[in-house]
């Protein structure tokens, strides 16, 4: 056969194969204002991105909560964010928001009616029991950090996608449990600069509250037609949700409304008492609130909430004095002092959701803080007070003048980490005039520079930046040198 003379080809174009488009979508990514006619894609309505700029509160919440769950003892718990969607309609309860309207619930490839958690107290009273922690010393308790879903409508401090830190103490019922909970989280808001105030109220037991409840009914009843559209709807589905309304024309019905302390026991009455004679001696400043009923079905006895205390530092001395609460109208909480935030941690005793989940009776409480309505309210705080938020400095910059001294400078300034020194730097400008510049911006005390002619000889010039005297060190005694620096500097 005669071999087939190689024809000159011109070049074909070659089918894309899958690989390819990814190296073209990661091109695309890279340049989006190239492509205009392709999808681009926006974060889901309600939910956000928490970007670097915002990670210094990020960080200042999170460290409060660690560090208070170390002292007050309680370990770290995590639950999947994905439980049995009757998990949380049994707990919360039917007539609710939060089961009625917002859960994420769906079907899973197994045909298993699933949902994205919309809170955490749920869930640690399932792992509590099904992980047999009801067979431990008790009380448990327990904290954790992480998001939440609700398919709330998205407003100001309202997400989709919020988390929240919260502490739980189960297998325990004793007004110091009650008022711990509620110390832990004020000295929260206390430790990240937030002052806040704490409306409270009891809701008794089941049984307490059925009476009360038929009261209101009846009461709520005869008023229907003053009442606004949401709220004829809560008489016949949960008529304790009547007491939450914010509609300015239900307003005087409420006032007059009869209050739940009015029918709770000698014995419900007096565990309340307890439990604020805690907050007096804790000198926690507090609200009574007779319309606080919280939205949940599972809550017994203490309910209260936390309610950020805007404008004047020295507002909350003025708020309460210990021993001497502040009796809120039966207008509630649209007179909190900064009602129109919102409220910044909630929480209750929950004394028959174990039971309920199929546990051995158990009492327990809980406490959640939502870390976005606590950010937004501390930059608001800051803002007003004009308090500039300190984040940690650098104190040295190391600048490197071509590729040997970058590729020299990443292995210094690795090893300076490795001792504890924080290093700034910037390897994607080359002058050093750029670099100085940066690290005049940045306020360091001294700048590490390395050029072609150190990186030969080993050493780097140490400079001083506010005299402007630069020594030249070597490179194995910079660790040592830069070290007794910052001694000095930090004693000055
Ligand atoms: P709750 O138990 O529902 O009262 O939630 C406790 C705390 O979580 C509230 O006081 C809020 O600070 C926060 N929170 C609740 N729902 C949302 C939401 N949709 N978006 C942001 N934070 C929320």
């Amino acid at each position: 056969m005669k071999p087939k003379k190689n024809k000159p080809t011109k070049p074909v174009e070659k089918k894309m194969t899958v690989k390819d488009r990814g190296k073209k979508s990661a091109a695309v990514a890279a340049a989006p204002e190239k492509a205009p006619n392709k999808k681009t894609y926006n974060v889901l309505r309600g939910m956000h991105d928490i970007l670097p700029k915002e990670e210094k509160y990020w960080k200042l919440v999170s460290q409060a909560a660690e560090s208070l769950a170390e002292y007050f003892q309680f370990g770290r718990i995590e639950t999947p964010l994905l439980e049995e969607t009757s998990l949380f309609v049994r707990s919360i309860g039917r007539g609710t928001d939060v089961v009625d309207k917002e859960m994420y619930s769906f079907e899973d490839r197994d045909g298993a009616r699933v949902c994205l958690r919309p809170e955490a107290t749920a869930s640690v009273v399932r792992a509590y029991i099904g992980n047999g922690m009801w067979n431990m010393t008790q009380p448990i308790k327990v904290w954790y950090q992480g998001p939440m879903f609700r398919h709330d409508r998205p407003q100001a401090g309202r997400y989709r996608e919020f988390f929240q830190a919260g502490f739980e103490t189960l297998g325990a019922k004793d007004p110091s449990a009650d008022a711990e909970l509620i110390l832990v989280a004020y000295s929260f808001f206390k430790d990240i600069g937030l002052p806040v105030t704490v409306a409270i109220n009891s809701i008794g037991t089941p049984e307490e509250r059925e009476r009360y409840i038929n009261e209101l009914t009846s009461y709520y009843r005869s008023k229907r037609s003053y009442l606004c559209e949401e709220c004829r709807a809560r008489l016949a589905k949960n008529p304790l949700r009547l007491l939450d309304c914010k509609e300015a024309g239900c307003q005087p019905v409420k006032e007059s409304a009869p209050q739940i302390v009015d029918w709770l026991t000698e014995e419900s009455r007096s565990y309340f008492m307890k439990v604020l004679e805690y907050l007096d001696e804790l000198s926690i400043p507090y609200m009574l609130t007779p319309t606080l009923v919280r939205g949940l079905d599972y809550y017994t006895h203490t309910v209260f909430e936390i309610y950020p205390v805007l404008n004047k530092p020295d507002n909350q001395a003025e708020q309460t004095q210990p021993g001497q609460p502040r009796e809120l109208g039966s207008a509630g909480s649209p007179d909190l002092p900064a009602g129109r935030q919102g409220a910044v941690a909630g929480g209750g005793r929950y004394d028959l959701l174990i039971e309920e989940l199929g546990g051995r009776p158990a009492p327990a409480a809980g406490v959640a803080i939502g870390i976005e309505r606590a950010i937004v309210a501390l930059k608001a705080y800051n803002e007003e007070n004009k308090i500039v938020f300190s984040e940690p400095k650098f104190t040295i910059f190391f600048a490197q003048l071509g590729d040997e001294a970058k590729r020299r400078a990443l292995k210094i300034i690795t090893d300076l980490r490795g001792s504890g020194i924080r290093v700034a730097f910037n390897f994607f400008k080359n002058s050093l005039k750029t670099q100085l510049e940066t690290a005049n911006s940045l306020g360091v005390a001294y700048v590490v520079i390395l050029g072609q002619k150190e990186v030969q000889d080993k050493t780097v010039i140490v400079r001083d930046m506010e005299s402007g005297v630069q020594e030249i060190v070597d490179q194995k005694k910079l660790e040592h040198i830069l070290k007794k620096k910052l001694e000095t500097e930090s004693g000055k």
